[in-house]
């Protein structure tokens, strides 16, 4: 089959690789739409350790199932699916919580790191286990369908504790999360959203998506403006889906006490922390990772069009193409957001 492979690092070429194998309680899905992640663009490097060559990336996808193993149940050939990133065990403790996205044995399609392989979708075809397979509804474009990945890592954000209906939050980062975030916070009763970037174009999709106004972080005194309009007290929660010391600490200083800070970025493994603010000021913090089975609701919301995807999706592509796609989003050409592939 043709796959887009990692062969060595910021090398992708279009090549002929062996089909994948399934085992007895996994199908084969025939890929038709696999969105590029920026975890992928970042990690073709080498500079996150979770791409290690030769690995086929692609996390974010859709397509019919063409082959099920023998002790598949539930699913045949023909099915229109998608699949969670995170292949978990269901039987460690996390997951017996139900927290997989915390499961000890976790594993992502598409990464390969020192602990395992597991080849991705930029292929044309897919090797998935049963448990992490979900319907598409009727009628969705597998193209959008396979946004439901990025979708549900927002939702699980905004998941993380209950918002409170009314209140003022700042997104720190408008990139393809944090713009999903700000319309799954508009969907989840918030009152003023305020979305902060250094692109001028992502804030204007920002506002365009549901932000009541986009603040420019190299131009405008972000936290005098949220004072501004919170009457001088900050405002009740904050996100942040950037994960460096600069964005961290921005949206900290957007807080009211008592305010609680939700953290979705990780680009930096290590940030500088304004302790003592969080401290004095009661602040609560919540990690958030990836997503723990919010794949059905996210799907039924981009088929309703309640959350839009659409409007995040710069280009679909060939798959043959994709080597200058990734070269294109490594060099953060502006504009670009998400770029899906067809095999
Ligand atoms: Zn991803
Ligand atoms: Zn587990």
């Amino acid at each position: 089959m043709k796959a887009l492979l990692l062969q060595a690092y910021n090398d992708l070429i279009y090549t002929d690789v062996a089909e994948p194998a399934i085992g007895p309680e996994e199908v084969l899905v025939e890929v038709r739409a696999c969105g590029i992640c920026g975890s992928d663009v970042h990690g073709m490097d080498g500079s996150s350790g979770r791409r290690i060559p030769p690995i086929i990336m692609g996390h974010e996808a859709a397509g019919v199932i063409v082959e099920t193993g023998p002790e598949v149940t539930g699913w045949q050939v023909g099915d229109r699916v998608t699949f969670d990133s995170t292949v978990y065990c269901g039987k460690c403790y996390f997951c017996r919580r139900g927290e997989i996205n915390l499961c000890d044995n976790r594993r992502v399609l598409g990464v390969s790191c020192d602990e395992y392989r597991r080849h991705g979708a930029f292929a044309e075809y897919v090797a998935i286990p049963q448990h992490i397979v979900y319907r598409l509804p009727e009628g969705l474009a597998f193209e959008q369908a396979a946004m439901v990945e990025a979708l549900s890592i927002a939702f699980h954000a905004v998941g993380r504790r209950s918002v409170t209906l009314d209140e003022t939050v700042v997104v720190v980062g408008a990139g393809m999360i944090g713009l999903l975030v700000i319309q799954a916070l508009r969907l989840a009763g918030c009152g003023q959203i305020f979305a902060v970037d250094l692109d001028e174009g992502r804030l204007e999709m920002a506002t365009r998506l549901g932000a009541d106004e986009g603040f420019h972080a190299g131009k405008a005194d972000v936290v005098a403006e949220i004072q501004a309009r919170t009457h001088g007290r900050g405002s009740d929660s904050a996100f942040e889906v950037v994960g460096l010391s600069p964005t961290l600490n921005t949206a900290i200083s957007c807080l009211r006490k008592g305010g609680s800070l939700t953290m979705v970025g990780n680009l930096a493994a290590e940030t500088a922390f304004p302790l003592q603010a969080a401290v004095t000021r009661e602040l609560s913090l919540y990690g958030s990772c990836s997503s723990q089975g919010e794949y059905p609701a996210c799907l039924d919301m981009i088929a309703r069009g309640a959350v839009d995807v659409r409007a995040l999706i710069s280009a679909v592509a060939p798959l043959s193409e994709g080597a200058s796609w990734f070269e294109r989003l490594y060099h953060r050409e502006p504009g670009l957001m998400k770029v899906v592939l067809e095999p």
